[in-house]
C-alpha cells in the first residue's frame, strides 16, 4: 500500500485548537442530566471537545452496555449549549450510521473493535466518503499490524482526518496499570505510519485517578493530545468509576503538565546534545560488537553440544545467568525488568543460532 496521506489535527478543519488537543467527558452517557452537567463544567474549565460512550462494549454480559441511540440527542444539546465538539465510540455499522446522522463531530473505534477486522471494515464502509475525523484505539493485544490494519481500512474509505489513541494493552500478569502502556508499540506505530496524530488515553492505561505520570509521559514523547474520562460525580459513575476525575481535577492535571519543545535554537544545547549523542552512538556500536562476539561463542558451544549429543537448553545454566545478571544489573542501577528483557532476548538469539547449527549439519572442524 502507498504511504497514507494523513492530515495533522490542525488541518482537520475543527474550530477548536488547543495544545495539547484534549478530549474529555464521561466514560458513558448515563442520563441527560449527567451529560449536560458534566459538559457545562468541562466547558467552563476550557475543554473544547466532549466525549461520551453511547454504546459500551463490555467484557461481561449484564453490565451497562450504554444508553444507546437515545443518548445522541443529549450530545446534540451539549453542542448547542456549550459550543463544544462531541465525540463517541462506534463499534458496528448501526452505531456509525446513527452517530453520523446525529451530527457527532469525531468518531472513535474502541480497543475491542480494532481487534476485529470485519467490524472495522463494516464501519469503514458505512462512513465511506464522510468528512469526519476518526480516532482508532489500539487493539487490546499489542499487535501493531492489527492497529495499522484498522487505520488502513478507515483510510481506504477516504478518511484522511485520522488519528490513533494509545490506551495500553491487556496483560495476564498483575501490573501496576489497568492496561500496560508498552510505549515501544506507539513509538513503532509513529515510525511506521508517518505523520499520524497520536493521542494518549491515561484513564484506560492507569485505571485509577493518578493520571499525572502517564499524561506527562505522553507530552514528553511529543504526542498530540489526551483523551481523559471526566464525570461531574465520578464515584457514582455507572462505568469506570475508579478512573474518572472531576472537571476541576482535570484542570489541575492539565495545568500541571510541563510542555516541552521538540527542538530549540539554543546553540549550546544543540552542541552538547550532539556530543552526547555521539557517545551514545559509540556505545551502541560497542554493544553490537560485543553481542556479535557473544553469539560467535554461543555458536561454537552449539557445535560442541551437537558433537556430544547434548541438548541446547540447559535450565541450570540459564538460571545461573539470569540470577547473576540481575545481581550485577542491580549494582549498576539497571532495573530487574530491563535485565530480564535484555537477557531473555540475548538467550533466545543464542538458542536460535544453536538450533540452526543442530539442524544444519554444521560441525566443528577438528583442528
Ligand atoms: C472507552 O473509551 O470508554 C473505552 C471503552 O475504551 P477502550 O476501548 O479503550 O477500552
Ligand atoms: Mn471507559
Amino acid at each position: 500500500m502507498e504511504p497514507m496521506q494523513i492530515l495533522p489535527i490542525d488541518q482537520w478543519g475543527l474550530e477548536v485548537q488547543t495544545n495539547p488537543f484534549v478530549i474529555a467527558g464521561p466514560c458513558s452517557a448515563e442520563s441527560e442530566k449527567q451529560v449536560l452537567t458534566t459538559a457545562h463544567q468541562l466547558s467552563n474549565e476550557g475543554i473544547k471537545v466532549f466525549r461520551a460512550g453511547i454504546w459500551k462494549p463490555r467484557t461481561r454480559p449484564n453490565a451497562f452496555e450504554g444508553i444507546g441511540s437515545k443518548g445522541l440527542p443529549w450530545l446534540k444539546k451539549v453542542k448547542e449549549e456549550t459550543g463544544m465538539l462531541v465525540a463517541t465510540e462506534v463499534a458496528n455499522q448501526h452505531h456509525a450510521y446513527e452517530a453520523i446522522k446525529h451530527g457527532i463531530d469525531i468518531l472513535w473505534i474502541g480497543a475491542r473493535t480494532t481487534a476485529n477486522p470485519f467490524a472495522v471494515q463494516e464501519i469503514a464502509d458505512t462512513i465511506s466518503g464522510a468528512d469526519i475525523p476518526v480516532l482508532i484505539k489500539n487493539p487490546v493485544n499489542p499487535e501493531l499490524d492489527l492497529w495499522i490494519g484498522a487505520i488502513e481500512r478507515i483510510y481506504q474509505a477516504g478518511i484522511q482526518k485520522l488519528g490513533a489513541i494509545h490506551r495500553g494493552f491487556s496483560t495476564y500478569e498483575k501490573s501496576p496499570y489497568r492496561n500496560d502502556p508498552l510505549w515501544q508499540v506507539p513509538i513503532e506505530l509513529e515510525r511506521r505510519v508517518k505523520s499520524l496524530p497520536i493521542l494518549v488515553d491515561p484513564s484506560h492505561i492507569c485505571g485509577n485517578r493518578e493520571l499525572k505520570n502517564v499524561s506527562q509521559k505522553a507530552m514528553d514523547l511529543n504526542y498530540d493530545g489526551l483523551i481523559i474520562e471526566s464525570h461531574f460525580d465520578p464515584d457514582c459513575a455507572i462505568s469506570d468509576a475508579k478512573q474518572q476525575i472531576t472537571p476541576e481535577a482535570l484542570t489541575d492535571l492539565l495545568s500541571g503538565l510541563k510542555m516541552r519543545e521538540v527542538s530549540t535554537t539554543n546553540q549550546e544545547f544543540i552542541h552538547t546534545l550532539e556530543t552526547l549523542r555521539k557517545k551514545i552512538d559509540q556505545y551502541d556500536d560497542d554493544l553490537l560488537d560485543i553481542l556479535q562476539q557473544r553469539m560467535t561463542v554461543a555458536e561454537t558451544i552449539g557445535m560442541y553440544k551437537k558433537q556430544n549429543d547434548v541438548t541446547i537448553l540447559q535450565p541450570t545454566r540459564w538460571d545461573e545467568i539470569i540470577t547473576k545478571t540481575r545481581r550485577k544489573g542491580k549494582e549498576r542501577k539497571l532495573s530487574h525488568e530491563f535485565i530480564d528483557k535484555l537477557f531473555v532476548a540475548i538467550h533466545q538469539e543464542s538458542i536460535n543460532k544453536q538450533t540452526k547449527i543442530m539442524n544444519n549439519g554444521v560441525t566443528l572442524q577438528a583442528k
